[in-house]
């Protein structure tokens, strides 16, 4: 078989761990396997990289953001190597460029384009071990970009792509895809399976355990992925097609994320053209809005609008709806950076009713107030206060049956 090894920051936290990993990828390559890995910065290193260039400038050339955060990998990939090789086994490091795995010019957001395999492959045939540097890649230009936090999961699916391999494996701290985060909620339930949809909801959802964009490849390209740990033998989750799912819930978790601000516009003409105008500044500048809700014409022409945008977002939405002012013809402006955002995702909401209903009644239990409501075919997203967010998790996680202990429903 033909695998790619993913190893996140905790996982490479430090040379012990490092040597820890190293016997991992021994195993793999005793059982016969052509193994190639994708390792992360050292824990804590992104956050710090990212501090200083905020520090150095706070308004920053995306360009030279790229070259700084990107190093953190190249540490690893190139200490990796070393006790690779201490350990016995053939390894080099490869970056980016040199691959070269290919970006857009989006710099710190980019989106892999393509990545030339050929090279790992004979690297592989020749019994080595590639030790590639996760989050990079290199823009048409030349220049060095990152493909956006936790984007060492998608490198490595898209280099299980490229290469063809039989499997992914993203090692982490927790052995597998929960219930919900099991950091917030200690009863969450390993899942065995999840299917590609819903991981792909929960992960742009605010299950970090993923980035999106890896499950969206994974997803598109058929590679099959393993979440796992490394710091435990147990056996991890696999993300696989809906038919092959073996769990029967109608909900498989609950995510939170505080991610969002909550935009509300009151007072806003009520014509036609004006969601057009204001949604479609929004759009062009590439800021994505979530849930939307518009109130009842109250009869005197005006309606009220309340929206969600992603947090680092809210300064530019409030810029941009300032200039818009006039003609909007809005009375005030409110931003909030206290919300939550709660949402329960399954596959088998789609063939069952009562969903919402046991969700909005769980919520209304405790007193929580719902601001905004938003749905898809698999998820039912809502609002709240902020200091409600694990109270709500915890309650829902119950209310679904999905605590540790408790029977399938
Ligand atoms: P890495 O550095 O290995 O990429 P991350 O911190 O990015 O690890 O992702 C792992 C973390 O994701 C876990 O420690 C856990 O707190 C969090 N997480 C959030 N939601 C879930 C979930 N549903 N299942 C498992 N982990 C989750
Ligand atoms: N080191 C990068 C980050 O912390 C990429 C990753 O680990 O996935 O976001
Ligand atoms: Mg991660």
């Amino acid at each position: 078989m033909r695998l790619v090894l993913k190893f996140g920051g905790t996982s490479v936290a430090d040379i012990g761990r490092m040597r820890h990993v190293t016997s991992i990828v021994a195993r793999e390559v005793q059982a016969g396997h052509q193994v190639a890995i994708v390792v992360s910065a050292m824990a804590g290193t992104t956050n710090q990289l990212v501090r200083w260039v905020e520090e150095a400038s706070p308004m920053h050339d995306p360009r030279e953001y790229d070259t700084v955060v990107s190093t953190g990998e190249q540490v690893t990939a190139g200490l990796m190597a070393l006790l690779l090789q201490d350990h016995g086994l053939t390894a080099r490091s490869w970056l980016g460029w040199q691959i070269p795995i290919l970006t857009s010019a989006l710099h710190a957001k980019a989106r892999i384009l393509g990545i030339e395999g050929k090279a790992l492959v004979d690297s592989m045939m020749r019994g080595e071990v590639p030790v590639v540097a996760g989050f990079q890649g290199v823009a048409p230009d030349g220049r060095i970009t990152t493909v956006g936090r936790g984007g060492s999961d998608t490198a490595a699916v898209a280099l299980a792509a490229a290469l063809k391999a039989d499997r992914c494996d993203i090692y982490t701290d927790v052995d597998g895809v929960y219930t919900c985060d099991p950091r917030i909620v200690p009863a969450a339930r390993k899942l065995h399976t999840i299917s590609y949809e819903e991981m792909l909801e929960m992960a742009s959802l605010g299950a970090k355990v993923l980035q999106t964009r890896s499950v969206e490849l994974a997803m598109k390209e058929g590679v099959a992925v393993q979440v796992r740990s490394s710091f435990t033998e147990s056996e991890g989750t696999m993300v696989v097609d809906e038919s092959r799912v073996l769990e029967s819930e109608v909900i498989r978790g609950v995510t939170y994320t505080r991610d969002e601000a909550k935009v509300s516009l009151f007072k806003l003409m009520d014509q036609p053209g004006i969601s057009a105008s204001l949604f479609g500044r929004l759009a062009d500048a590439g800021i994505n809005v979530d849930m939307i809700v518009q109130t009842n014409a109250g009869g005197d022409g005006r309606t009220d609008m309340t929206f969600t945008v992603t947090r680092s977002d809210a300064a530019r939405t409030k810029a941009i709806l300032g200039e818009l002012k006039q003609t909007l013809g809005y009375d005030a402006l409110d931003i909030r950076q206290d919300v939550s955002k709660i949402s329960v995702v399954g596959l088998g909401m789609r063939s069952h009713v009562g969903v919402a209903k046991k969700m909005f009644e769980t919520l209304a239990d405790k007193k929580i107030n719902i601001q905004v409501i938003s749905t898809s075919e698999i998820k039912i997203s809502v609002l709240i206060d902020d200091v409600y967010t694990e109270l709500a998790v915890r309650s829902l996680h119950t209310a679904y049956g999905l605590d540790n202990g408790t029977p399938v429903l």
